[in-house]
């Protein structure tokens, strides 16, 4: 007889799963089938509603998903852009989070990847075609298709998905990664989108030795930047609105650190750098940084402002300059950018916090008040 039943609330992580019978098969044996699992979250009710504690369902782990018990989440200013709808219209209620760490408790019966107990991380994406040439590439985050966003998106049968501020999370084993031991889950949540961001340019446009690379912003992707721009090799300069974070900047790899409200920064530099990421999503004056690069030289935006902005095309045609934007980065290179990140003893800087102070960090995320990324500590939903 089809039926369901929720069984006890689990330990601190407050899981009730439900499971269901599907009816007696052809030959008398009866189908145990899970159908979901409920676990807490915090999400946003509507666009600008701040973030409260809920439940949300999980789907039910299928033959090549890992269920992972998540143990941090990072914020990171997307999740802001998002659950504002600053970027366009969302999907609410929205539990955001994309920057996840913590250990696989199950796994699909077709799983080779992953076993239970292993240390993983999902980032900014949970799918992709899986065909098109982006994907063949190991660029899934420019899927022909769209990828399927970790939250704020549909998954393939049309769901909403959900992101990392919660208990439990379920995920195609190939898009999880794994963290190595040798860094915290703490520290590494915020390397699955700030550390990736900021990694995929600076291999792509070849940051290393004898290269020139400034920084634009010394927030949460900026500081991965000037850790892994000097981790290649670069010669690093940080520019920022103020000289705040100098010290800062300085001990993370940094060697120059000039403040933008400075005119003297623009004279100072102009025609000197070969490569310019900016992690900011406030509007630049782009001819201005475009002023800054040698010939050749490209200036690439990983943060997005909400508004569309200007440019004179006398800036990139003086000097056969290139401006680009560049998103997160595929799941090979992810897990490529976490070993570097090991080798090179490299992790985000943190401030821990419980669930109960997401609303209040968002706000301290708006004002520049965080060294450097505020991280989750999902025990505390
Ligand atoms: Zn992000
Ligand atoms: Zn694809």
């Amino acid at each position: 007889m089809p039926g369901c039943l929720t069984l006890p609330m689990v330990g601190p992580l407050n899981v009730g799963r439900t499971v269901c019978w599907v009816g007696i098969a052809a030959g008398g044996r009866m189908d145990a089938m899970t159908t979901s699992t409920t676990v807490a979250a915090y999400a946003a009710p509507a666009a600008k509603a701040p973030l409260e504690r809920t439940t949300i369902a999980r789907r039910a782990v299928g033959t090549h998903d890992v269920l992972i018990d998540i143990h941090y989440a990072g914020i990171c200013h997307s999740d802001i852009h998002q659950a504002r709808e600053g970027w366009g219209e969302a999907i609410f209620p929205m539990v955001p989070g994309h920057e996840i760490a913590g250990v696989v408790a199950e796994v699909g019966p077709d799983v080779t990847r992953f076993a239970v107990g292993d240390r993983v991380g999902v980032g900014c994406m949970v799918d992709s075609c899986r065909e098109c040439d982006n994907c063949a590439a190991g660029l899934e985050q420019y899927c022909d298709q769209g990828m399927v966003p970790t939250y704020n998106g549909l998954d393939k049968n049309g769901e909403p998905t959900y992101g990392g501020y919660s208990t439990r999370v379920v995920v195609d084993e190939n898009y999880v990664l794994r963290v190595p031991d040798a860094l915290s889950l703490a520290v590494a949540a915020p390397l699955l989108c700030a550390g990736i961001t900021t990694y995929a340019p600076l291999r792509h446009w070849n940051a290393g030795p004898g290269k020139k690379v400034a920084i634009v912003g010394m927030g949460g992707l900026g500081h991965m930047a000037v850790k892994i721009a000097h981790a290649l090799g670069a010669e690093v300069t940080v520019l920022s609105q103020s000289l705040r974070k100098q010290d800062d900047g300085l001990r993370l790899g940094a060697e120059h650190y000039r403040a933008t409200s400075d005119p003297r920064t623009f004279e100072d530099l102009a025609g000197s750098l070969d490569l310019i990421v900016s992690t900011v999503s406030a509007p630049l004056d782009l001819n201005q940084y475009l002023s800054l690069l040698k010939t050749d030289g490209a200036l690439v935006n990983v943060g997005a402002p909400e508004d569309p902005i200007s440019l004179n095309l006398f800036s990139v045609i003086a000097g056969r300059k290139t401006l680009a934007g560049s998103m997160i980065g595929g799941i090979a290179e992810t897990q490529e950018m976490l070993d570097f990140c090991v080798e090179h003893g490299l992790g985000a800087e943190i401030e821990l916090i419980t669930a109960a102070e997401i609303n209040e960090a968002y706000e301290r995320v708006l004002s520049s008040d965080v060294r450097y990324r505020f991280v989750i500590d999902t025990a505390t939903i």
